[in-house]
């Protein structure tokens, strides 16, 4: 299936600029764009330039990454004045509600979350 396969999803295409997105941050590892679907006034994504389906798929050759993921979450977040804080969120896998199986960060803020989500 699609989650095991390392099908190209539409995340590589924006990797690899064959379609466009709101660009906010990109570094030789990583790219950080709007949501196309916001569900927050400020809702943007953080993924890996490489491939990775899922966090499940992650290993400890990841670490590195993984960790300057959170980083460029964090870094983007403060540049974006979300100075009272955000949410982020990883689905991984079907019961996570993951649609796309590009490894994503979902960074989401200006209003106040609800806790716990649905
Ligand atoms: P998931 O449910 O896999 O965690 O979230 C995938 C997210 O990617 C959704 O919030 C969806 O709105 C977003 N998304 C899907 N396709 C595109 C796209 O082509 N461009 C952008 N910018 N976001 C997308």
């Amino acid at each position: 299936n699609a989650v095991q396969s390392g099908t190209p999803t539409i995340f590589s295409k924006i990797v690899d600029k064959s379609i466009p997105a709101d660009i906010l941050h990109e570094d030789e590892e990583c790219l950080a764009f709007y949501d196309v679907n916001p569900q927050a006034p400020v809702h943007f994504l953080v993924i890996p330039k490489c491939p990775i389906p899922m966090l499940s798929s992650a290993t400890k050759n990841e670490q590195v990454l993984l960790g300057h993921l959170l980083l460029v979450a964090k870094i983007t977040a403060e540049k974006l004045g979300l100075y009272e804080g955000y949410r982020i969120v990883i689905n991984n896998g079907p019961d996570g509600a993951q649609s796309v199986y590009h490894l994503h960060i979902h960074v989401m803020g200006g209003r106040q979350m609800d806790w716990p989500p649905g």
